[in-house]
């Protein structure tokens, strides 16, 4: 089951090439054009190298159903103070990042990518789910963020269509959001215009002397490169021709997430709202255009993008709990893709043990958010003008069964 409305779900990317027009050579290949493949061709062609970004179904990314949010504060969890290290280095970024990818894809200063400083209201259903949000609001505040507990009514008084049998809620200023779809759209236009081509085929990684070379395609064709960037999201565990010693510990997080359409005029919610109901994680988030995204269930299911009835019934109930608004809207769309999960939730980004070969995955719940990031540190490594030292956090050579 996708989409429901009439509303189109992902568009491919500008101008794709068929393997026969696919180039010989360039500087880099991207395997994978989901938003981390697309933002480091961006910033790789922005740097002037030229780049072919191979990827044989452009619209099956995760990237196609993520929320958008940039919630490095709201997201914070005991034990995730690294990915929140990085993802706050992420979000710092990204108002530059979303304004670099604008200029570089031709729209004009008033085209929207949907990025919103809103904040988002983290909310408890009840007393234990209230003991929990006070837990990390205590993390919150130990590291500096900006995080306010609110109780039942100020909560309702921000949100007015908000459930007053809430028990109360943590306002974060600082988290805002994106519209993926956007985002991608414009990162291929932009990465576009600045000569990146796009071939329409998988590929699989050419290794000859123990060096990363270049791709081959379905056909047997080959494209040359000095670098490969391994950018295949849930994937990329599975990509051909990758020595066994450098393919990623990265497997996929099944997520089903639903979009609704608000009643015209009447804004059910204005900003982010995140809740824990009866110890169960749901979130909203709401579009200036009246779309309501609603999500997301994690589970372990492999590549299954089956719809389930019981996740769409649990997803339904959580969020009427919270915002009973909910059940008078259209649900226009629900769907199901594989998040690249790792084994400590922080992703792979850099060097691996094959020299020529770049990893970008693994960035689980995070993609849209780190993709930026993400870009630039690809993008230094390749030109050697240096990458921010917060990036040693996602340094693929941690799960080398050589490393320290
Ligand atoms: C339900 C849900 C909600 C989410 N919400 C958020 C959110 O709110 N905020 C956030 O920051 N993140 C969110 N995410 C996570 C985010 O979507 C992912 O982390 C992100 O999409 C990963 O980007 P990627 O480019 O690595 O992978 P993807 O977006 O999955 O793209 C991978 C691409 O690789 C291609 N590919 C695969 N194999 C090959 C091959 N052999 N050759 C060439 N190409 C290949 C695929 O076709 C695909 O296009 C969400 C994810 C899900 C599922």
């Amino acid at each position: 089951m996708t989409a429901l409305g009439g509303r189109p779900s992902a568009t491919p990317p500008p101008e794709a090439t068929g393997g026969a027009e696919a180039p010989r050579e360039v500087d880099v290949v991207v395997l994978g054009g989901g938003v981390v493949g697309s933002s480091c061709a961006w910033q790789l062609a922005r740097r002037g190298r030229s780049v072919a970004v191979c990827d044989g179904d452009p619209t099956r990314g995760a990237w196609a159903v993520a929320a958008g949010m940039l919630a490095p504060g709201s997201e914070l969890r005991h034990g995730g103070e690294d990915v929140h290290a990085l993802s706050l280095a992420a979000a710092r970024g990204f108002e530059q990042y979303v304004a670099a990818v604008l200029e570089d894809s031709g729209a004009s200063a008033r085209t929207d990518l949907g990025h919103r400083r809103t904040g988002s209201l983290a909310l408890a259903g009840d007393v234990d789910d209230r003991a929990v949000l006070d837990d990390v609001l205590e993390l919150q505040r130990a590291l500096g963020l900006s995080a306010e507990r609110l109780g039942a009514r100020a909560c309702r008084r921000l949100e007015p269509h908000l459930d007053p049998g809430i028990a109360g809620g943590v306002l974060v200023e600082d988290d805002h959001q994106v519209d993926p779809r956007r985002l991608v759209a414009a990162l291929r236009t932009a990465a576009g215009r600045r000569g990146a081509v796009a071939v329409r085929q998988d590929a699989s990684v050419l290794v000859e002397d123990g060096r990363a070379v270049g791709v081959r395609l379905p056909g047997g064709r080959e494209i040359r490169s000095g670098v490969v960037v391994l950018a295949t999201g849930a994937w990329s565990g599975l990509v051909d021709g990758v020595p066994d010693d450098a393919l990623p510990p990265v497997h996929p997080v099944k997520g089903q997430i639903m979009r609704l359409a608000m009643p015209a005029g009447d804004p059910l919610l204005t900003r982010v709202v995140r809740a824990t109901v009866r110890g169960r994680p749901v979130y909203l988030v709401p579009r200036e255009d009246g779309e309501l995204v609603l999500g997301a269930t994690t589970e372990d299911a492999g590549f299954d993008r089956t719809v389930t009835a019981g996740a769409v019934h649990d997803l339904l109930r959580d969020a009427a709990a919270v915002l009973p608004g909910t059940s008078e809207c259209e649900l226009v769309e629900v769907q199901a893709r594989p998040r690249p999960g790792s084994p400590d939730d922080l992703p792979l980004v850099g060097a691996t043990g094959v020299p020529g070969l770049l990893l970008a995955t693994g960035h689980a719940r995070n993609g849209v958010l780190l993709s930026g990031l993400t870009g630039q540190v690809v993008a230094g490594l390749v030109t050697g003008d240096g990458v921010p030292d917060v990036a040693a956090l996602a340094d693929p050579t941690r799960f080398r069964k050589d490393s320290p």
